[in-house]
């Protein structure tokens, strides 16, 4: 018998893991490890943990009629994985478990657990790199370190790809697809509807999504990215981050809606390596994944601000600057936030309120469908400028032109913000905008703040 232990890599085709294993010609079982006191705990996004389940239900369908059985072992705690899966592979008498790996410290400390444990007991315990396009660990500077730097980083990364295999592994031999899937197309992410109801599970519902995606939209990706009312960007990330989809599957279309070579040169290709830049990182700075600041003589300037109601005004979309409110009831009613918006909020929490961008991470982490350690980690130091290639500290987006410029008709932040749909647009971007109406007035003067930061930084 061979184990497949199932993580966030929630897929039949190129999962590496599931591949080797049913290629052994052993029996299959899959096991998957439930910690839902532990989620609780942590504050986990229900929305992320929805799309999971609704992903593993999937997953264990489609499991079951090619014959392989899905163990759920709930557990009170990650760390008692070890324990269980060495039960677990004691009772069926397993001679290897696979899986696949993930990056952030704690996961990889808990493999290293697991695979000690197993080992001990005569069970080989085979890992894979299948949530990343090229492995950790094989793009370096001419020296043979790991890039901190993401331009260099990524055309070394390109010169590695092509030296590599990187075609999407098949469905493994004797595994087949349920053919009797209904597809039903979801409206874009970041809508008001609650999207675990819209977001497809399956992969015949996902895999349209990103054809649809790669023929209508990526040609004009560049042109559209920045625009959160425009849906210019492929919604993928809910599904990249459950392992729905791998990253080498969004290559493939790519390569294949691409006459030549033109897919190298493309900028979504180019978001997918920032990707892979985070989890290189963790796996080259292990240090990260607690936290610690990638520049600390930056992080030793900023003197952080602990003013809850501040905080409390950014969480719940109350502070007053109609573009960082409509994204932050985005986030709060659909889970997904739009990436230009991402940064616009992390900037006004980390510089104009001062607030620990770290809290900021959390929050995220706690609303996100799309919550993922190391993009989410990234995102929000590179934001602080506390990150690797971050952004200086003094680059501060002013909310007020940012919403003029990528909300030009004030048509995302009047979705939102109902109240604002009795201004003019032009109207809409100003920070107190729409109190008539019962809108916030805002909670900082822009100026003010920014000169403060500044100051503060400056003088320390
Ligand atoms: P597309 O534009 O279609 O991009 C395709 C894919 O590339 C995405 O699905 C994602 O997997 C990857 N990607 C795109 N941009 C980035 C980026 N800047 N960094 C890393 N990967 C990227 N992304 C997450 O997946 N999970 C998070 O928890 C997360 N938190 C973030 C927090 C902050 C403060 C910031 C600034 C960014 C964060 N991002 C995160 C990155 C980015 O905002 C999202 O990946 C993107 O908005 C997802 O939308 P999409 O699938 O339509 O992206």
């Amino acid at each position: 018998m061979h184990l497949v232990w199932f993580r966030n890599d929630l897929r039949l085709v190129d999962n590496p893991a599931l591949y080797h294993a049913c290629a052994s010609g052993e029996p299959v079982r899959a096991v998957v490890c439930l910690t839902p006191a532990q989620w609780a705990e942590h504050n986990e996004s229900e929305a992320r943990i929805n799309l999971w389940s609704a992903r593993l239900d999937w997953l264990e369908t489609q499991l079951e009629q090619s014959g392989i059985e899905l163990t759920r072992l709930e557990l009170s705690r990650f760390s008692d994985c070890s324990a269980a899966l060495s039960r677990l592979a004691e009772d069926v008498s397993a001679k290897a478990l696979h899986f696949n790996y993930e990056y952030p410290l704690n996961e990889r400390n808990r493999d290293r657990a697991v695979c000690e444990s197993l080992n001990a007991q005569g069970v080989e315990a085979l890992g894979y790199h299948g949530d990343v396009i090229v492995p950790p660990g094989s793009v370096v500077t001419g020296n043979g370190t790991p890039f901190k730097v993401f331009t260099p980083f990524s055309r070394a990364w390109m010169k590695q790809l092509l030296r590599l295999e990187h075609a999407p592994l098949p469905l493994p031999e004797g595994l087949s697809l349920a053919s009797s899937e209904r597809v039903t197309l979801p409206v874009p992410l970041g809508v008001r509807q609650s999207r675990e109801q819209v977001y497809p599970v399956s992969d015949a519902g996902l895999l349209a999504l990103l054809q649809r995606f790669i023929v209508e939209q990526e040609p004009d990706y560049q042109r559209l990215r920045d625009y959160p009312a425009r849906h210019g960007t492929s919604g993928l990330s809910p599904a990249l981050t459950i392992g729905a989809l791998s990253a080498r599957q969004c290559l493939a279309a790519l390569k294949q809606a691409c006459q030549d070579d033109s897919w190298q040169h493309s900028i979504w290709l180019n978001e997918l390596v920032w990707r892979e830049f985070y989890r290189h990182l963790l796996v080259s700075f292990p240090e990260l994944s607690r936290y610690a600041p990638f520049r600390p003589e930056v992080a030793a300037r900023i003197h952080w601000c602990h003013n809850e109601a501040h905080f409390d005004a950014w969480k719940a979309g109350e502070t007053g600057f109609p573009i960082v409110d409509a994204a932050m009831k985005q986030l709060n009613a659909t889970g997904w936030m739009h990436n230009r918006l991402r940064m616009i909020v992390a900037s006004f929490l980390t510089k104009l309120l001062r607030i620990d961008w770290r809290k900021g991470e959390a929050w995220f982490m706690s609303r996100l469908m799309d919550g993922d350690f190391a993009s989410n980690l990234g995102g929000w130091a590179w934001s602080a400028s506390v990150g690797a290639d971050a952004a200086p500290y003094f680059r501060i987006f002013n909310p007020q032109l940012q919403s003029e410029k990528f909300d030009p008709n004030g048509e995302f932040v009047a979705e939102w913000l109902p109240e604002l749909r009795h201004l003019e647009p032009k109207e809409r971007h100003k920070p107190g905008a729409g109190q008539r109406y019962g809108r916030p007035a805002p909670i900082i003067d822009y100026k003010a703040a920014r000169k403060a930061a500044l100051d503060d930084y400056n003088n320390s």
